[in-house]
């Protein structure tokens, strides 16, 4: 990549002006209308006093306001820090103390708990936002919001003896439009603070750069053939404020002139809504969507055969939910694999007849791999041996944000980046992903793969969703355990569920200890937080 990503949006505006960019309930701005947002939200941000290398912390769901933020930061050379706004007080200030933003752009649901953040951090302004206030008329009056007047003057928030400036979005695209001249980030610069799921431990800030990001939207134009400029349709219903919603939806959307339908959150009946008027031609999602929407186009019989290119990541995507979802609509769903460290993504496979379900498929384009013994990093595996996949490209960050422990411990030097994730590599290169290193589970010497245990618990007749875990043994080394759910109306006999793993594995994987949940934990995105599992699990043994 040879250009920013303000380089990138900003020569989307000139070619697709008047082109449709981004929906909202309705409500669309064109591609022009988006480049005149940009250029006075930066001029707001400017006289806010953000400066280059400052970061801005953005609060958000999915809405125009977010996609404007996002540029108008850039333009000024910002760094943007995104963050999930559904996050406890305690998490979200976890992250302020972390990056220190200057200046925040939060929905106003959450913008009282930031004020409260304490006084000692550097964050002097709060720009509320009103989402609702980009909806029209008639969408908040059918979905009965409140049809509020925006408040126009500045003003401060107090709460104790903190007192921070406090100011509304319009008011600050009320001073008109940045200087042209005002200097532009460079490639090499930092865009973004990425925040890792939290899956395996507290979220990190994952340092991306304008190249690491422009570059995946450019592998991403690589990797998926037949777009055509000025007339996708993309559906945004993944979180912006995550890698995978950030490109796949966002950055790639602006590359190609695409119309982006933006979705505050994942609700099957507004994303059918939407197809009356706008119907997707590439959604990137993940397994549980995919399904739901399915099922419930059948029903309402409403035809989704216009998505042409359907794109799973962030979990393992069943073969079961591939078929499914290709007879409902008749176009492709492919999973490819990434991660935060990685733009996100690194891996996917061919979008075609040669793709492999039940694999991720291959490298992306410039993206190397190598397979390694986990505990001993500088050996490499046998060809078709299980090992840590490590991999290097143009879109590999370069580290954890004030993590220098952490981040060395993940670049190997040369660019290599340890995944933490244990994968397959078939003869002919396709890549099955088996377990993470941290939650392989270490008993009695051996090693068990949670993810193998899963699938036999999932293969007993009453078992719909299991999770295993180690958990700690008095001596030393660890337990198998496992949560299940069970399908309804059924029974559970321990005895028997164990008896029946034990047909397929050997006696010491087989679970010692199965405890029955009503729902196993997920994060935002879905993925199994098998971390809270084992917090559950403990709890209930002690
Ligand atoms: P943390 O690093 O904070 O523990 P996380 O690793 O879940 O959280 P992300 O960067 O959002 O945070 O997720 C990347 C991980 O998601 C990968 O390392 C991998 O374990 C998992 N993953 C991504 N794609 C797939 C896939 N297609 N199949 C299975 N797992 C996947
Ligand atoms: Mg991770």
């Amino acid at each position: 990549p040879t250009g920013s990503l303000v380089d990138m949006i900003d020569d989307a505006v000139s070619r697709f002006r008047s082109r449709p960019a981004l929906e909202f309930f309705g409500k669309s701005m064109t591609y022009g209308e988006l480049g005149a947002e940009i250029a006075r939200a930066a001029e707001g941000l400017r006289r806010l006093g953000v400066q280059k290398g400052d970061r801005v912390a953005l609060v958000l769901p999915n809405c125009p306001e977010h996609v404007v933020a996002f540029y108008a930061a850039l333009r000024l050379g910002a760094i943007v820090v995104e963050h999930n706004p559904l996050y406890t007080a305690r998490e979200l200030r976890h992250q302020f103390e972390d990056h220190g933003a200057r200046v925040v752009i939060a929905w106003d649901k959450v913008t009282d708990t930031i004020a409260d953040f304490p006084a000692d951090l550097p964050m002097d302004a709060i720009v509320s936002v009103d989402i609702t206030q980009s909806m029209p008329f008639g969408t908040r009056l059918a979905l009965r919001l409140p049809v509020k007047k925006a408040r126009s003057s500045r003003t401060a928030l107090t709460s104790g003896k903190v007192t921070r400036g406090a100011t509304t979005w319009p008011q600050l695209l009320s001073h008109g439009a940045l200087r042209k001249k005002h200097p532009r980030p460079d490639v090499s610069d930092l865009a973004l603070l990425q925040y890792t799921s939290g899956t395996t431990g507290s979220p990190k800030g994952a340092m991306l750069s304008h190249f690491n990001l422009r570059a995946n939207a450019e592998q991403g134009r690589a990797w998926v053939p037949g777009l055509r400029e000025g007339n996708e349709v993309f559906y945004g219903v993944l979180p912006l404020f995550h890698a995978y919603g950030m490109t796949l939806c966002l950055t790639f959307a602006m590359s190609m002139g695409a119309r982006l339908v933006l979705f505050p959150k994942f609700d099957v009946d507004l994303v059918l809504s939407a197809f009356a008027k706008h119907p997707a031609t590439f959604l990137p999602a993940v397994p549980p969507i995919y399904d739901a929407l399915q099922h419930a186009a059948k029903r309402r019989k409403i035809d989704l055969s216009g998505i042409r290119f359907a794109i799973s990541g962030a979990m393992s995507l069943p073969v079961a939910v591939v078929e499914r979802w290709e007879d409902a609509t008749g176009g492709l769903l492919v999973e490819g694999y990434g991660m935060t460290e990685t733009s996100p993504v690194a891996v996917g496979n061919p979008i075609g007849p040669t793709r492999r379900p039940g694999t991720v498929g291959v490298p992306f384009p410039s993206t190397e791999i190598k397979i390694i013994d986990p505990e001993n990093p500088s050996v490499e595996r046998a060809p078709g041996e299980a090992g840590e996949l490590v991999l290097r490209g143009p879109q590999v960050f370069s580290g954890y944000w004030k993590r220098p422990a952490e981040s060395a411990a993940v670049l190997l030097g040369d660019g290599w980046l340890r995944t933490g994730d244990i994968v397959e590599v078939s003869a002919d290169g396709f890549i099955t992903i088996v377990d993470r290193v941290k939650e392989l589970i270490v008993t009695g010497g051996f090693n068990v793969s949670p993810s193998e245990v899963e699938l036999a618990l999932m293969g007993h007749p009453d078992v719909r969703e299991a999770a295993v875990v180690g958990l700690p043994l008095a001596g030393g080394g660890e337990q198998v355990a496992a949560a299940v759910v069970l399908k309804p109306g059924a029974a559970f006999d321990e005895q028997a569920v164990r008896d029946f793993c034990r047909r397929g594995l050997t006696a010491y994987k087989v679970p010692k200890r199965i405890l029955v949940v009503d729902d196993l934990p997920r994060s935002l995105i879905g993925k199994v937080l098998r971390r809270e599992v084992r917090e559950t699990m403990l709890k209930a043994a002690a």
